[in-house]
């Protein structure tokens, strides 16, 4: 009998890119595939639902998280201490019986790249954000020996393909903190693993034709080949409630609270796994709150004790709930009472906002998240800035009300926003469904067992 196909799939040791990398993974177990796992014991909470589905074809490959080189830029250290699993992998595969032949890994993990070429095996990128934002971000990698302290300076898609493609301020792509040193090592080697991701066999992103066609096209003509696959929203069919991590209220609870309030009527705040506001703007926040007369669900995870005054949540009780740790997000934001998502627009959040239909009200303070806004925001007409001026702003509380309001009210519902969300929504069902993103994952099984 022949052997199924093998895949190592290595993703990078942080929720927001593991999540949708699993997601992917259980596409193609479901296509007979066999996959190895690369995880830390940390991690393997998030891997253990996806493996009582697959216990025989779906195999962990254990490794301690690697000792963080000290290095100021955290990512970047981070990603620096995943190499120092290289030669432990090769280990592995040399002693497997019948080792992968391919590797898909994170978009961070460039250094796979030489892995892949030293094991004789393809490797294919996985990117956990747009296409718009890593081209961008390609280019900025490209052309870094000529950025500056200036933080004002600006980058583009300078493709002839892609008239008035969007511009953006170096501040809005990088920590505003990040000094580049040229020449300094850990830097040129991040720098290095990015711009392999180009080189790789193929690349797939966590997004569909509809939202970002062009961009996909783009980076077919960048790569000089096809393999470029759009294999998402990457997004469970059920009620995805333990997706991530396990909801700190009984995710019932909440939904018995949505059962209760009118169609579109609820405004879903949440600033991903990473992010906290700043005291001063949780205060803008929960000033904006107390004005509105909106229905809300407040993640506030991580946010220090004092920023959510005493007696605030009695205040707004009967209207306004608060989640103070992790929230079932997804199971929130598919519920028909939930009209519009204040989001700092992390791809993920970006994408599930979108798919289940809601309003996106956009806040980004870093990482890929201005692009991303813009994309929501200017070329996609879905969304609506509350706060972007810099990754500390403080939102007026009068203006943020009126935008809270506005965005629930029932005159809104007939604006081309909201029809365009609701549009793209449906779009994002039909892709995984029987659409585009369905044909690019097979496709992709397709060729590899060939
Ligand atoms: N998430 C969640 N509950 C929370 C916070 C986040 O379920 O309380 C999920 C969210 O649904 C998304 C992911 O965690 O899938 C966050 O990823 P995103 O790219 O939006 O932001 P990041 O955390 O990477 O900044």
């Amino acid at each position: 009998m022949r052997h199924s196909t093998h895949l190592l799939v290595y993703p990078f040791p942080s929720s927001g890119h593991i999540i949708p990398l699993l997601d992917l993974t259980d596409l193609l177990l479901r296509r007979g595939l066999t996959v190895t796992v690369v995880i830390s014991p940390t991690n393997l909470p998030l891997l253990d639902p996806l493996h009582s589905s697959h216990p025989s074809s779906l195999h962990k490959l254990l490794f301690d998280d690697p000792e963080i080189t000290p290095f100021p830029d955290p990512l970047i250290a981070k990603v620096i201490s995943t190499q120092k699993l290289f030669d432990p992998i090769v280990k592995w595969f040399r002693s497997h019986p019948s080792p992968p032949m391919a590797i898909v890994s994170d978009f961070f993990l460039g250094w796979t790249s030489e892995l892949a070429s030293h094991l004789g095996i393809q490797r294919i990128v996985f990117s956990p954000s747009g296409v718009l934002s890593s081209s961008i971000l390609q280019t900025l990698w490209q052309d870094v020996e000529e950025i500056n302290a200036d933080k004002d300076q600006k980058f583009s898609l300078s493709f002839p393909e892609i008239p008035n493609s969007p511009e953006f301020p170096l501040w809005q792509l990088l920590p505003v903190s990040q000094n580049f040193k040229k020449g300094e090592p850990h830097y040129e080697s991040f720098r290095n693993g990015m711009l392999a991701n180009m080189s790789s066999w193929g690349i797939i992103y966590n997004t569909f034709e509809e939202l970002e066609g062009v961009y996909i096209d783009h980076m077919k003509k960048q790569m000089g080949h096809d393999r470029v696959w759009a294999v998402g929203p990457l997004l469970p069919d059920d009620h995805g409630t333990g997706r991530g991590g396990s909801s700190v209220v009984p995710p019932n609870d909440l939904l018995m609270w949505l059962d209760n309030k009118p169609d579109d009527s609820v405004v879903y705040i949440c600033f991903g796994s990473q992010t906290t506001l700043s005291e001063k703007q949780m205060g803008g926040l929960i000033g904006a709150l107390e004005l509105s007369n909106i229905n809300f669900i407040l993640c506030a995870k991580g946010s220090k004790s004092g920023s959510i005054p005493s007696g605030f949540e009695d205040w707004v009780s009967g209207r306004g709930l608060i989640v103070k740790g992790w929230a079932p997000q997804l199971a929130i934001l598919r519920h028909r009472a939930v009209g519009s998502f204040v989001s700092h627009c992390g791809w993920n959040s970006t994408l599930e906002g979108v798919a289940a239909g809601v309003m996106m009200l956009t806040w980004p303070m870093g990482a890929d998240q201005y692009v991303d806004a813009k994309l929501l925001v200017d070329e996609l007409g879905v969304g609506k800035r509350v706060c972007e001026d810099a990754p500390d702003s403080v939102p007026d509380s009068v203006e943020l009300a009126r935008l809270l309001d506005e965005s629930v009210s029932g005159r809104y519902k007939a604006e081309q926003r909201v029809v365009k969300v609701k549009k793209l929504s449906q779009a994002a069902s039909k892709a995984v469904k029987d659409g585009t993103s369905m044909r690019d994952v097979d496709t992709f099984v397709q060729l590899l067992s060939q």
